[in-house]
Parts: structure tokens; C-alpha cells; sequence
């Protein structure tokens, strides 16, 4: 590369534009397909275990609360969690599905990062606490 030719990209680059982005204060949309939280429906689940068997990085535990009513609750270990989608490929109930606008989850404490999903009784039973609704029937533990 000859100066000449620096020269002319540097007077370029002061005039262009940055390409970086003024996170958190600019925020693009993340694709359709972006691999986000993963969320469970405990409405189809039959407690089979495939899930929780093929995940490589040990963040799920299906936990029985009652097994003839396939009553269950996912816990969820958000910060084992490597994102790579398997368990939503081994369910075949769609029970599971990644959140593809749910990336931003840092957290100063570990308990955001562990999350019990299931119906609010089934909740309340595994917590020993009164059932109370729940936006998205999920709790942190
Ligand atoms: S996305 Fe991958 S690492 Fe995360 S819970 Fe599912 S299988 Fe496990
Ligand atoms: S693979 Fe699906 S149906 Fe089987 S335990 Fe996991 S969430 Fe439930």
C-alpha cells in the first residue's frame, strides 16, 4: 500500500459515516430466526425427557408434579444455556421455542438466570406458595 493511497483513505474515513452502533441507545431489530430465550408451553408436553437427554449444556430439568396429568415444570438454566437450539429440535410437541427478541439478558445476580416455567398451580405447588397468575407463566427462582 503506498501513502498515496492511505492518505486518500483516511481523508475518506473522516468523512464517512461510523459504522459502529450507538448501543444500547440505537437497537437493531434482531432476525426472525435469531436463536433468543428459550421458552416452555407446558399445554403439550408429555414429560418425555427428549429435551432435557439432548441438551449439551445441562439447562433444562423437567421437574414431575404429577406424571399421569403430565402436569411438569421446565426449570431453566438461562446462564448453562449455549443457544443452539437443539431442545426446540427434539421436541416434537412444540412444547419449546426460542424468544428471537429476547437477547439482552445480562443480569448482576445469578437468580434471573434460573427460571421455572409451567402452569401458576403447578408453580405454586413446586414452590409451596398460593398459586397467583403469572405474566408468561414463569418465574425466577
Ligand atoms: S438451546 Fe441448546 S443449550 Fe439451550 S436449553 Fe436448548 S438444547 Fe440446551
Ligand atoms: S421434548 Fe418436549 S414433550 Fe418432551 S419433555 Fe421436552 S418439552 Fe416436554
Amino acid at each position: 500500500m503506498t501513502i498515496g493511497s492511505m492518505i486518500g483513505d483516511i481523508v475518506e474515513s473522516l468523512f464517512k459515516k461510523p459504522v459502529t452502533q450507538q448501543y444500547p441507545f440505537e437497537r437493531k431489530e434482531a432476525p426472525e430466526r435469531f436463536r433468543g430465550r428459550v421458552h416452555y408451553e407446558p399445554g403439550g408436553c408429555t414429560g418425555c425427557q427428549l429435551c432435557v437427554k439432548d441438551c449439551p449444556a445441562y439447562a433444562l430439568e423437567l421437574i414431575t408434579i404429577d406424571k399421569a396429568a403430565k402436569r411438569f415444570v421446565m426449570r431453566y438454566h438461562m446462564d448453562r444455556c449455549v443457544y443452539c437450539g437443539q431442545c426446540v429440535i427434539s421436541c416434537r410437541f412444540s412444547s419449546l421455542r426460542m424468544a428471537h427478541d429476547e437477547w439482552e439478558l445480562a443480569a448482576t445476580s445469578r437468580s434471573p438466570f434460573v427460571i421455572d416455567y409451567g402452569l401458576p398451580e403447578d408453580l405454586a405447588t413446586l414452590h409451596g406458595t398460593e398459586a397467583e397468575p403469572e405474566p408468561d407463566a414463569c418465574r425466577n427462582v
